[in-house]
């Protein structure tokens, strides 16, 4: 169904992005992987994938907090693969401090990554999108895209941006073929979540354990992680003919919670 098609992962490197990347892969879509870290550990990730599945994966370390590169980065699939049918923006990162005390150079870089890019993506994807009268737009928003958990001030601000950003692309490619919506994941257990949980241990001198039970407990009714395999599948439902009506809106993958 999605064979031979293109998309971009921004931030599919690691966690979420990566496992997103993994699942298009295993439809045959060809991909282009971005994102930061060990060069020679990309290398291994970009050619396990290519490997695996037979289809033609590209690396591109575009900064996303850059929209000039963001913009760079869509061009350049455009004229690699020449076309782009899906564009997942996922790239972020995360930041913990009350309001007060929260730097103005992270409030900026949260909002330049976990917002801005997708902007600039999108803009940039958007007219491609609608030559091809084919294209789907997922933004790996959050539950923090839906309502708001203290020391969160850049995160929180950001996704429901970001939200607010589907809804207006939904609206304004309606009818052209081209989609856009947003995931809400709950907890994941990757590296953004890992130093979240590794602070609760420091704090209340408990085990990593018994500091994601804390985590989940606190806030995920299911008790459990929601895992990168299943918001890859979330995405490739988005890019499937089932989901062809489904545009501008935000579907919370979170265990739960979110219907509190
Ligand atoms: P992660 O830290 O494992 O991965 C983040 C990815 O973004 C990495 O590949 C990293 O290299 C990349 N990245 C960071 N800054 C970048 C930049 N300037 N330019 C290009 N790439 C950059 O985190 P994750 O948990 O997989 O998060 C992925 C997305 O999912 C984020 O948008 C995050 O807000 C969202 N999310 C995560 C959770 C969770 O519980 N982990 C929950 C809800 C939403």
């Amino acid at each position: 169904m999605l064979k031979d098609k293109v998309a971009i992962v921004t931030g599919s490197t690691s966690g979420i992005g990566l496992g997103i990347a993994r699942e298009l892969a295993r439809l045959r879509v060809n991909l282009v992987l971005n994102g930061f870290g060990d060069s020679g550990e990309i290398e291994a990730i970009r050619s396990g994938i290519e490997r695996e599945h037979g289809v033609r994966v590209v690396y591109d370390g575009a900064d996303m907090s850059k929209g000039d590169a963001v913009r760079r980065l869509i061009a350049a699939t455009i004229e690699t693969f020449g076309c782009l049918d899906i564009l997942v923006n996922n790239a972020g990162i995360q930041f913990t401090a009350p309001v007060e005390e929260f730097p103005s150079a992270k409030w900026h870089a949260i909002l330049d990554i976990n917002l801005s890019a997708a902007f600039h993506g999108i803009a940039a994807a958007v007219p491609q999108m609608k030559k091809q009268r084919w294209g789907r737009i997922v933004n790996i928003a959050s539950t923090h895209g839906l309502v708001a958990s203290t020391h969160k001030a850049a995160y929180v601000a950001a996704k429901h941006g970001l939200i607010g950003l589907t809804k207006v692309v939904g609206l304004e490619t309606a009818g052209s073929g081209v989609t856009c919506n947003a995931v809400c994941p709950g907890w994941v257990r990757t590296p953004l979540v890992e130093k979240q949980i590794s602070d609760i241990a420091a704090q209340r001198n408990i085990s990593q354990k018994d500091a994601a039970k804390a985590l989940l407990g606190e806030k995920q009714p299911s008790s459990e992680f929601v895992s990168p395999e299943q918001l890859g599948g979330t995405v490739a439902f988005l890019c499937s003919p089932a989901a062809d009506q489904i545009t501008g809106t935000a579907i919370a993958v979170d265990g739960g919670w979110t219907a509190q």
